[in-house]
């Protein structure tokens, strides 16, 4: 088969995560999403995750020189992959075609997951959790029976520090000044294609599925 070198732009929300999960199930790619590998850095404490914790926390970028060399030592092993959440900036989104360019192994394509800020917002908002026993609710797909209270011990729910309305408003601010700009970037590169994020999963990944043929035939054209 050919090969797929792919990115997932859009913002916080847009359901990147869910969509690069059901691609690699069916394209055989390395699904790489810079968030949960901060996340699991942040678990396991290590320099990263401690250096990385108050930004992400306040819903602002990790500084770039971090975010590239994390992302230049993972794809060194492997030529078919989703990036899910990176490049972010300009700079990340350069560093990226240097880092390809010097293996002969460019993108076959970004697909940009476009959704309206309001859905956005209130998507990043939706998760709940109950802290004592770490059940995940989400109010538009997966809501509890009494809005706030855990179904199970009738205590309240709470929000992680950047599902909250205060730090999702910011990461969204975050997208459109510094990640949007890339959206420019891949048209002039000829690699952009509009996912009409607003739809619901199923329909979203039938537009993804529908790409994929696109997305291999670029690379033999290459
Ligand atoms: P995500 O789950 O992709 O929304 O990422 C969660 C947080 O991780 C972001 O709000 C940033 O603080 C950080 N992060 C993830 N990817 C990047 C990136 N490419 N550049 C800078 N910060 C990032």
């Amino acid at each position: 088969m050919s090969e797929i070198r792919v990115v997932f732009l859009g913002a916080p929300g847009a359901g990147k995560g869910t969509q690069a999960t059901l691609l690699r199930q069916q394209a055989s790619v390395t699904h790489f999403s810079t968030g949960d590998v901060l996340r699991r850095h942040r678990i396991e404490k290590t320099p990263l995750g401690l250096q990385a914790e108050a930004c992400m926390d306040r819903g602002e970028l990790v500084p770039d020189a971090l975010i590239i060399a994390l992302v230049e030592a993972e794809l060194a092993t492997t030529s078919m992959f989703v990036l899910d959440g990176f490049p972010r900036t300009l700079s990340q989104a350069e560093a990226l075609d240097t880092m390809l360019a010097t293996r002969c192994m460019p993108l076959t394509g970004v697909l940009f997951f476009d959704a309206p800020r309001d859905l956005l917002l209130r998507r990043l908002t939706a998760r709940w959790v109950n802290p004592r026993t770490g059940r995940i609710y989400n109010t538009i797909t997966d809501p509890p029976r009494a809005a706030g209270i855990d179904d199970d011990d009738g205590l309240p729910l709470e929000q992680r520090v950047d599902d909250t309305l205060e730090t999702a408003t910011r990461r969204l601010d975050v997208y459109e000044q510094q990640t949007a700009p890339l959206i420019a970037y891949y048209t002039q590169r000829g690699l952009l294609t509009r996912i009409n994020a607003a739809a619901d999963i199923e329909d979203v990944a039938a537009q993804v599925r529908a790409t994929i043929p696109a997305l291999q035939r670029m690379e033999t054209h290459r």
